[in-house]
């Protein structure tokens, strides 16, 4: 590791998409506050806890996905932990052995980061600190989301920026949506972030929320450390806090160590045992994930890297341009999926995976588009209506009347008239201008009420300039 080097490593705690929490029956999705616990979550004397084999299940996939070694038996442990929002004083989690350890990720630009470990936890209840009713020295508690089924995943130190830091939740993220086991739309992403310029001490960002806050509040300490170093200032271990508002990081309270928690076993649950075959069964039921899908897109559809990655990246994509390129060609697909139709979705902030689409109708305008029949400008248009409005393509282009109903020899009909009309532009033409070009597409555009496809016109006045 280079002197000035930077060393993260992440704590990542995310919500699995359960329908009920991870050791009762109460629902995981509730609205009104307080109105989805009962006394499993709340901690009351003598109820016990049950482990949801759901969540476990969905546990094991994601260790094994991340490629880790699964424990084949493993347990769950005490968390002393005094603090309003774990109202039993403990929570259940994993320490001694986990889930899964030793795994590993790579990046988008194929370096591996490390996986610690992957274990199962219970999320702790909401404070909620409310401004505006009158005192601001309360907070409420909301124990909705206490015993939300949360999987922690660990990572060795070895992201090297903040850029990498959300490269690689990007990466994760994309894996546990391709398991079906998080909801990018609904569950929390959180991460505890470490940091340290390489040989000096390390500092523990806590409670970071989602993939940008992550990036953002890494860019603050980076800076922050370095700026201290620069100017002969030590750098304290320390646990700090990250402000969203005004993207800074402020120490909070001194750093206990994990033995400070004083772990006990949780006499409530037994142990979970696991044989070698049924670990090996489960690793051969994960589905194909984003790495593996993007090779074979480049393999089987003669993708460029870049296309076929961005294509794998988001699982409903990538499922589209399946069942698109089953009757468009697969190359003409991909670059609409990837630039006009990924454009609507970022621009517009859309979620992808809650979108409703139909392969089927998207087929259906990219071969109007190939037959010529609509302009490029009609099917962007077309699919901006569906993606925002729900309209289905063939319908929109229907109802505004931009099927070009135009012949190709209406076309050449016009693309003569407009030639005879303008000697002095099909000479410029000739001398190789290409303005002129524009200038004679588009008075043929303009005689044809815009109905014509350029890229025709374009064609057929070269045709005709040539012969
Ligand atoms: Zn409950």
């Amino acid at each position: 590791m280079e002197k000035n080097g930077i060393v993260i490593g992440l704590e990542c705690h995310i919500q699995l998409n359960t329908d009920s929490k991870l050791f009762c029956g109460c629902r995981t999705q509730a609205e009104e506050p307080n109105s989805s616990c009962c006394p499993i979550c709340l901690g009351h004397p003598g109820s016990k806890p049950v482990l949801n084999a759901k969540a476990l299940n969905y546990a094991l996939q994601v260790a094994l996905a991340l490629n880790c070694e699964v424990n084949k038996e493993f347990f769950f442990s005490r968390k002393t932990y005094f603090y309003p929002d774990m109202s039993k004083d403990f929570q259940i989690t994993q320490y001694e052995i986990p889930v899964g350890v030793k795994g590993h990720v790579a990046l988008s630009n194929g370096k591996r980061i490390g996986i610690t470990r992957v274990h199962l936890e219970e999320d702790p209840a909401a404070l909620v600190h409310e401004a505006g009713l009158g005192a601001s020295n309360f907070s409420l508690v909301d124990y909705n989301r206490s015993g939300i089924p949360l999987v922690e995943v660990v990572t060795e130190p070895d992201l090297s920026s903040p850029q990498e830091a959300r490269d690689f939740l990007d990466q994760l993220t994309t894996i546990l949506s391709y398991l079906k086991v998080y909801s990018p739309s609904s569950g929390t992403l959180k991460a505890d972030c470490n940091v340290s310029v390489y040989g000096n001490a390390r500092v523990e960002v806590k409670n970071v929320t989602g993939k940008r806050g992550v990036e953002k509040a890494l860019e603050f300490e980076v800076a922050r450390q370095k700026n201290l170093l620069l100017n002969e200032r030590e750098v304290v271990r320390e646990t700090r806090s990250f402000d969203e508002k005004s993207m800074t990081t402020k120490a909070t309270r001194g750093k206990e160590t994990e033995e400070d928690y004083g772990y006990i076993f949780e006499p409530d649950l037994t142990a979970i045992r696991l044989s070698t075959a049924e670990i090996k069964k489960m690793k051969q039921r994960l589905p194909e994930l984003h790495a593996a899908k993007s090779k074979r897109f480049m393999q089987e559809f003669n993708l460029d890297e870049y296309t076929a990655n961005v294509l794998a990246r988001n699982f409903t994509l990538g499922l589209l341009f399946e069942e698109i390129a089953k009757q468009v060609e697969p190359m003409i697909a991909a670059k609409f999926l990837t630039r006009e139709l990924m454009a609507v979705v970022n621009r517009s902030g859309l979620d992808l995976n809650a979108l409703d689409l139909s392969a089927d109708e998207i087929a259906s305008l990219l071969s109007l588009l190939l037959d010529r029949r609509v302009t490029e400008k009609a099917a962007k248009e077309a699919i901006i209506a569906y993606l925002t409005k729900g309209e289905k393509p063939t319908q929109f282009i229907e109802r505004q009347g931009l099927a070009m109903d135009l012949q190709e020899r209406d076309i050449e009909k016009a693309v003569e008239k407009v030639l005879a009309e303008n000697k002095k532009a099909v000479a410029d033409l000739k001398t190789g201008n290409k303005k002129s070009l524009n200038f004679l597409v588009g008075q043929v555009m303009h005689l044809t009420k815009a109905k014509a496809e350029p890229r025709l016109v374009q064609k057929i006045i070269a045709e005709k300039i040539k012969g």
